[in-house]
């Protein structure tokens, strides 16, 4: 097996396609987590070849930023790592802050946090409406000149966002919602994307654990878990996803041998530059995840997809219940 990989511009490494996402790991909003699984799970992460780890500090309030310190110690020229800015948490919950002092303390405290003396690529977490793109911006393009950076992306942005912060800094990524049942970036940031050469960091590729197979209508969510609140997990769409997902499944095993979490990444992988951000919180959660590598869907396939999603799900919905507060 060969790992798909691809270059972000100022990262002098290739990375994975298939990156770890480690919000969950942090278990704040996802009902609880462990510190020692998790730090397991970015180590075999790593030696599997999946190089990328995607992390943010509100990710476990500070939490999963420390895990990455741990686990890569005498291994961070390995991985590349990514992260954020641009939130504040205060009393337990987000509220968007990118200013420059904001972004300048952030950055020093993530760095203590990840062990490290630089970061990979750094992203400004969601568009903060009361500071000018320029003023965030500027300040990320003298991170990069200072050596504390190597990459500037920017995540949750819209195009016009994304136009205006560029005329400031030379952006590399966008990180988006993007999965087989969250297509909003279609229309606007992924032909964006193509054209300027931006790699798509697509998170929430398993849409949440629904693409994985694994749930079904009995699921329960801890109390602390934001799925709990998602209009995806609730009546009376829950079902509807779940008859989507069970489809998507039959397809996958009968016309390639796969199973429906290979389809769901394959998916991701096969729509232009983009990167699927696999948010595993254990070793066992990765197993298997080189199938997703390899193949390709066909336009057949992209069409008899879509017919499964036209024929289940009566009443989609976009991920917006995930946006944190303005100040
Ligand atoms: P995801 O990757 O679609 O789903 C993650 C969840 O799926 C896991 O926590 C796990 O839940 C379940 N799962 C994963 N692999 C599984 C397997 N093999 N079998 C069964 N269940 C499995 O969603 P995400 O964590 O929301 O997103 C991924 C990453 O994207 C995040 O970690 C973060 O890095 C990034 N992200 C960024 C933003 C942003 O605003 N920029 C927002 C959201 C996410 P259980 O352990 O509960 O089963």
């Amino acid at each position: 097996m060969r790992i798909e990989t691809l270059r972000i511009a100022g990262i002098d490494k290739a990375v994975s396609r298939i990156a770890l996402g480690t919000w969950s790991m942090g278990g704040h909003l996802w009902g609880g987590g462990d510190n020692e699984q998790s730090i397991r799970t970015i180590r075999h992460a790593l030696n599997c070849g999946i190089n990328l780890i995607d992390s943010a500090p509100v990710h476990g309030l500070g939490l999963c930023e420390t895990l990455i310190g741990k686990a890569l110690r005498g291994q961070r020229h390995s991985a590349v790592i990514a992260t954020k800015a641009g939130l504040q948490w205060d009393d337990g919950s987000p509220r968007r802050h990118a200013t420059a002092q904001r972004i300048r303390k952030e950055v020093e405290d993530s760095l203590v946090r990840l062990e490290t003396d630089y970061i990979d690529l750094y992203q400004v977490h969601w568009p903060d409406p009361l500071v000018a793109q320029q003023e965030t911006a500027d300040t990320l393009e003298c991170l990069r000149r200072e050596g504390k950076i190597l990459a500037v992306g920017v995540s949750n942005y819209s195009c016009a966002q994304i136009n205006d912060f560029s005329r400031h800094t030379t952006l590399a990524t966008v990180q988006p919602p993007y999965n087989l049942f969250e297509r909003a970036i279609d229309s606007d940031i992924l032909p964006y994307a193509k054209q300027h050469s931006l790699v798509v960091l697509a998170y929430g590729p398993l849409c949440r654990g629904l693409l994985t197979g694994s749930l079904h209508s009995a699921a329960r969510f801890a109390e602390d878990d934001g799925r709990k609140l998602d209009p995806k997990f609730t009546a009376p769409r829950f079902e509807h996803y779940l008859a989507a997902v069970a489809a998507l499944d039959i397809y996958a095993r009968e016309c390639h041998g796969k199973s429906v979490l290979a389809l769901a990444l394959r998916w991701v992988l096969d729509q232009g530059p983009t990167i699927a951000l696999w948010g595993a919180r254990s070793p066992e959660q990765l197993n298997g995840f080189e199938e997703a590598f390899g193949w390709h869907l066909s336009a057949d396939d992209l069409t008899h997809i879509d017919r499964i999603l036209a024929n289940t799900l009566k009443n989609p919905i976009e991920p917006d219940c995930m946006a944190p507060v303005k100040r």
